[in-house]
């Protein structure tokens, strides 16, 4: 028999303490098994899109109102995910550790600043400077936490309806980034399949079936992904982008019967995720003009059920793990 070691290892029993129950097995408080944690944080800055390359009308032109001295500003708010082993104190890491690196690296320096003076990399004077948009800052604030935290990714939201994910490990682009916007519209619609019988649509489809439909106020999400640009931080321009999906989507769905309105739902039952895969084929071309890829449709019916479309990657297994812990954030 080993001799006791003076010390208690991590995690083990310390003398005198209770049993672990016996479904505890090999791991007292889920000591080395993997789990996701996040933390949130907040903070307001502000920033001004000019670039001074161009000349006023041009900043004007590409950036509209961001370009407007002196800069406007924002309440972000940002969502740090980070995985690995449980200690044996059954955490991933100290939360207090947690906290003190975010306020250290990311909020002392920007909270009630102006982010093109923050940080370098938003310094435009220089050739490598960029614009501080949500995605590149997103970034910024990647490259700060990484070393000092096991990151799995990172939200940022400029707006609750303008958001920016970053994932972290070492086999991804740098330079990537998943752009979000939100919009909203309302729109009926029926649930039934013409070839069935009243009866039968209703076994199917319940209340949904009712022959003169119902509505909803449907919550709409794009996520684009991409490399941001090196001078402008987009991975798209978001004005362009919003417009897509107000031309595309908003204008033709927006107070409709979709079954009798939008010719594809004639013949195809919308549902939610039919809607959903609808939104993603009608954008994924015009976004792949842009320059950027479209990676998912998220559109959320009611408080009580979403459909997600996965524009990229199909195939249910191969949806990022890591992006659907920042959703849950
Ligand atoms: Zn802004
Ligand atoms: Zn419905």
């Amino acid at each position: 028999m080993a001799p006791p070691t003076s010390r208690p290892i991590e995690g083990s029993i310390p003398p005198g303490a209770a049993p672990l129950p016996p479904d505890a097995g090999q791991a007292p408080h889920g000591r080395g098994r993997p789990c996701v944690i996040t933390r949130r944080a907040r903070f307001s800055a502000s920033h001004l899109y000019r670039l001074p390359e161009l000349d006023d009308a041009t900043n004007q032109q590409r950036f509209g109102r961001c370009s407007l001295e002196p800069g406007h500003g924002h309440n972000y708010e940002l969502i740090v995910a980070m995985g690995g082993p449980l200690d044996g104190d059954g955490m991933v890491l100290n939360l207090s550790d947690v906290k003190h690196a975010i306020r250290r690296e990311v909020t002392e320096p920007l909270d009630f600043r102006f982010l093109n003076q923050a940080w370098p990399e938003f310094d435009l004077t220089r050739p490598e400077g960029r614009l501080p948009t949500t995605e590149a800052l997103a970034l910024a604030i990647r490259a700060r936490l990484e070393a000092h935290l096991p990151l799995v990714g990172l939200r940022l939201y400029e707006q609750p309806d303008l958001w920016a994910d970053v994932l972290a490990g070492p086999a991804l682009d740098p330079m990537e980034a998943f752009l979000s916007i939100r919009t909203h519209f309302a729109a009926a619609h029926r649930l039934a399949r013409e070839e069935l019988s009243q009866a039968e649509n209703e076994a199917i489809y319940g209340k949904c079936a009712r022959p003169h439909g119902h509505g909803h106020n449907y919550l709409l999400d794009v996520t684009v992904r991409g490399p941001i640009d090196a001078r402008t931080g987009m991975v798209c321009d978001l004005a362009e982008l919003q417009q897509l999906v107000a031309d595309l989507v908003v204008e033709p769905f927006d107070h409709t019967f979709l079954n009798k309105d939008v010719p594809h739902f004639a013949s195809c039952v919308p549902t939610a995720e039919n809607i959903a895969l609808h939104i993603a084929d009608l954008l994924s071309g015009p976004i792949a003009a842009t320059g950027a890829r479209l990676h998912k449709v998220r559109l959320q019916e009611s408080p009580n059920n979403a459909a997600e479309v996965f524009a990229e990657t199909p195939q249910l297994e191969m949806v990022p793990a890591a992006l659907e812990a920042l959703a849950a954030g």
